[in-house]
């Protein structure tokens, strides 16, 4: 039987402040993790939110329609889809908990009620679709769930720590993984994390991936600062050696890489062809047996939720830029009709749509701290010289949600009046993380 949490309250508005460092006690977390999940909703200003974790980003065309009707049932009728790809359910009651985590359970959804807000991962959504990527990012990502829902200690992971599993075309190692498996055209995997690497065969990847998060738990631990995240390690903390003293006792040969080498001898992931910033994969088809679609502002209803799985035997994978992949499609006939009754149901369906580069977060009347109903205010920005960069419309200083890379900020300062700067690529995401 799955436990249902009480919601956990809503932030003080003047104490919800969540990375703050103390200068004599060195900590760089204050507060517990009180990250969202299945199991423990947040009190929005809209009613309960639920946020779950989809590890290999993959759904069956049942679960599509279970989710679709707790969002009938339970919520308020519409699904979010964040930027790690997972998916929030909101205006929930707040005695729906249990109902709720039956539901998730009897589609699958739940493997373990313990392990389900460490379950955070972003996974290549193309991979095995289109040709590209050297390696099975999917079948590395389930092994990898496999072995963290396993073990108790990962418990002990913050809701925000996060895995990205990059078949090599470099879509998601942009994406600020705490840990971050790439594969290599040789089809071996580097394990990223830090600053680190190490270059293991492909079959230890997903258990290379779990002992380097052991080994920044083990450091975080001793550090004793309660960092939630690996960029808030202490200067100087010996995540090397624990990484390396973990994978030894998993049994996984990995050979250091080292970054950018005085002698140019190597250079890290950028020689597996990744880049620095994420490439989301195009609205359209992809190949002739799947199509990819994006939800404009990343909500749907639970009618447009229910059409990306038209078929039973689809298979619709979840993006971390709020889209859809449907993949399983007959063949380029099917694949062209589902795009078309996309398209009808609402979604980004062709490239070079302004609505690509716009994003919000939840804005008002979902989260008291907005000043603003930012998700009716957002459109595309005129200004020529802001096109090509993707503009995220934010209702406070938080920003929830925001892009990766360079990306124009449109902050509300008012009800309706907005400031707009242009910000520059961080690696960090974990602002980008903490949408409510
Ligand atoms: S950025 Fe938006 S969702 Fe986040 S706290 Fe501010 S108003 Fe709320």
């Amino acid at each position: 039987m799955l436990a249902a949490m009480p919601p956990s309250p809503s932030k003080p508005r003047n104490g919800g402040e969540s990375h703050i460092r103390d200068p004599l006690r060195n900590r760089v977390r204050d507060r517990a993790d009180a990250c969202p999940g299945a199991l423990r909703l947040h009190r929005a200003d809209d009613g309960g939110l639920a946020r779950l974790r989809l590890p290999t980003g993959v759904l069956t065309a049942p679960q599509v329609a279970a989710l679709a009707d707790a969002a009938d049932r339970l919520g308020d009728g519409r699904i979010g889809v964040t930027s790690r790809g997972n998916l929030d359910l909101r205006g929930l009651p707040d005695d729906c908990g249990l109902a709720l985590a039956e539901l998730l359970g009897a589609a699958g959804l739940l493997p373990s009620a313990a392990h389900e807000r460490v379950r955070n991962m972003v996974v290549s959504p193309l991979s095995g679709l289109d040709g590209r990527g050297f390696g099975d990012a999917g079948a590395w990502a389930r092994s990898l769930d496999a072995l963290l829902c396993a073990r108790a200690w990962t418990t002990g992971l913050s809701g925000r720590f996060l895995f990205a599993v990059d078949d090599g075309r470099g879509d998601v190692a942009g994406l600020g993984g705490d840990v971050t498996l790439v594969a290599e055209p040789d089809g071996r995997a580097l394990v990223r994390i830090g600053g680190l690497a190490w270059r293991v065969a492909p079959d230890d990847a997903p258990t290379a991936a779990l002992a380097a998060a052991e080994g920044f738990l083990a450091v975080a631990r001793e550090a004793g600062t309660g960092a939630w995240r690996v960029a808030e390690l202490p200067d100087g903390a010996p995540l090397e050696e624990a990484v390396t003293e973990r994978l030894a006792t998993a049994g996984v040969a990995a050979a250091r890489v080292v970054a950018h080498a005085a002698d140019g001898a190597e250079a890290l992931p950028g020689a597996a062809g990744v880049p620095p910033v994420a490439a989301p994969p195009e609205p359209g088809l992809v190949g002739d047996r799947a199509v990819s679609v994006v939800a404009p502002l990343g909500r749907v209803t639970s009618g447009q939720f229910r059409a990306l799985a038209a078929g039973s035997g689809d298979e619709v994978r979840v993006t971390p830029w709020r889209g859809f992949v449907v993949a399983g499609l007959a063949g380029r006939a099917e694949a062209e009709e589902r795009l078309a009754a996309l398209a009808d149901a609402g979604y980004l369906t062709r490239p070079g749509s302004p609505w690509l580069a716009v994003s919000a977060c939840t804005g008002r009347p979902g989260c008291g701290k907005a000043l603003a109903d930012v998700r009716t205010d957002a459109r595309p920005l005129q200004d020529a010289a802001l096109r090509g960069l993707p503009a995220h419309w934010s209702g406070c200083e938080r920003r929830c949600g925001h892009p990766q890379g360079d990306w124009v900020d449109v902050r509300a300062t008012g009800d309706g009046t907005y400031d707009i700067t242009v910000r520059a690529a961080r690696r960090d995401n974990d602002d980008a993380q903490a949408q409510r």
